[in-house]
């Protein structure tokens, strides 16, 4: 890799980031006369604590990793829009994504006025490395990786990954979104080999925390220290933080979520292959289908009329015909099948 710097915008280098009276102060301190909070109230009358030092520290242990390694975001999407901005310079440099993905990478580099370039997945979903390499330029900051890949639902090969994980000098991000349901150790696990890469994880799929927005970005502690630079202080609120820790410290629950998921997972499958409309059922490493159709606009209609929404990606490029299916309940699913059998051959 460049030395990073090269990498890191020079603003973002330059940049004195805020800082309150209580992050100067380390301990903890009986009177605080210092952020113009309202004394009276419940605990919730004082800011949320701008390092989220206990939930850090509880994931730091989780995962084998040191504090300084690990960025807490309000959702993984507030840590993408960060990465991007700690690298790319706007109106000069690029990213590269691999459609059909998560769309919210090309929302952002939009967003933030950063070109993209895409290296789409071959038939078998999978990235080409090579062809990934070859795109890259002088002003190719970032390539963002989903694995297991939202909206085809699998793994990307590892060999294919290491690969430009090792020849590539820009900022590699796999976004794990729905690692716990995949049969595969986090990339976090390769922290020490790859200067280069970030793991962005999240308690929104198999954590079954959504409307609580935690999301955790793992690196070297050089380019956490960035990212954490370029972080409002109070990006996360105290009952976030609180619910999190709750969630992470007793795991049991979710783990058989996840049981539940898997084995439900397989039954959904079989029942959606069954279908004669049904073109293809895309093998899946995450809690959800890309399922191709016939006709997916039909289906998708008549699902609606019987208030099942599910994902229609039928005009997304390389997704002809295709919807993207969650796996649900047991019963959700039973209502899901039983609807699209009484589409008429
Ligand atoms: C759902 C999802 C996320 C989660 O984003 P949060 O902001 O943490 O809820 C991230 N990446 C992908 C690919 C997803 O599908």
């Amino acid at each position: 890799m460049k030395s990073l710097e090269k990498l890191i915008r020079k603003n973002i280098q330059l940049l004195k980031p805020y800082t309150s009276a209580r992050e100067e102060f380390a301990g903890t301190a009986s009177v605080n006369l210092d952020a113009n909070e309202n004394p009276y109230g419940d605990g919730l009358n004082r800011y949320p604590d701008p390092y989220h030092r206990e939930l850090k520290s509880l994931v730091a242990k989780q995962n084998k990793l040191s504090p300084d390694q690990i960025v807490i975001g309000n959702g993984s999407d507030e840590l993408l829009d960060l990465i991007m901005r700690v690298f790319c310079e706007p109106g000069k440099d690029n990213v590269i994504i691999t459609p059909p993905t998560f769309g919210i990478y090309k929302v952002l580099a939009n967003t933030n006025n950063i070109e993209i370039k895409e290296s789409p997945l071959d038939t078998d979903w999978q990235i080409q490395p090579e062809d990934i390499i070859q795109q890259v330029d002088e002003n190719t900051k970032i390539v963002f990786l989903c694995s297991p890949n939202n909206p085809t639902g699998n793994l990307m090969n590892t060999a294919s990954i290491e690969k430009i994980l090792a020849e590539l000098n820009c900022i590699v991000v796999i976004d794990e979104a729905y690692i716990d349901f995949a049969n595969q150790e986090s990339w976090m696990n390769k922290l020490n080999e790859y200067p280069n890469l970030i793991v962005t994880q999240t308690l929104s799929k198999a954590k079954a925390h959504a409307a609580i927005r935690v999301g955790f970005c793992f690196s070297s502690k050089e380019i956490t220290s960035y990212v954490d630079k370029i972080r409002l202080p109070y990006n996360l609120n105290t009952l976030s933080q609180q619910k999190a820790l709750e969630v992470l410290s007793n795991p049991g629950p979710y783990n058989e979520f996840v049981d539940s998921i898997l084995l439900e997972r397989v039954e959904l499958g079989e029942a959606l292959t069954g279908l004669s409309f049904v073109k293809k059922v895309y093998p899946t490493d995450a809690n959800f289908f890309l399922v191709q159709f016939d006709d997916a606009d039909a289906v998708y209609k008549h699902l609606v009329e019987e208030s099942i929404i599910v994902r229609n990606f039928s005009h997304a490029p390389g997704c002809s015909q295709c919807m993207r299916i969650t796996v649900g309940t047991p019963d959700e699913n039973k209502t899901l099948i039983k609807s699209l059998q009484k589409i008429a051959v």
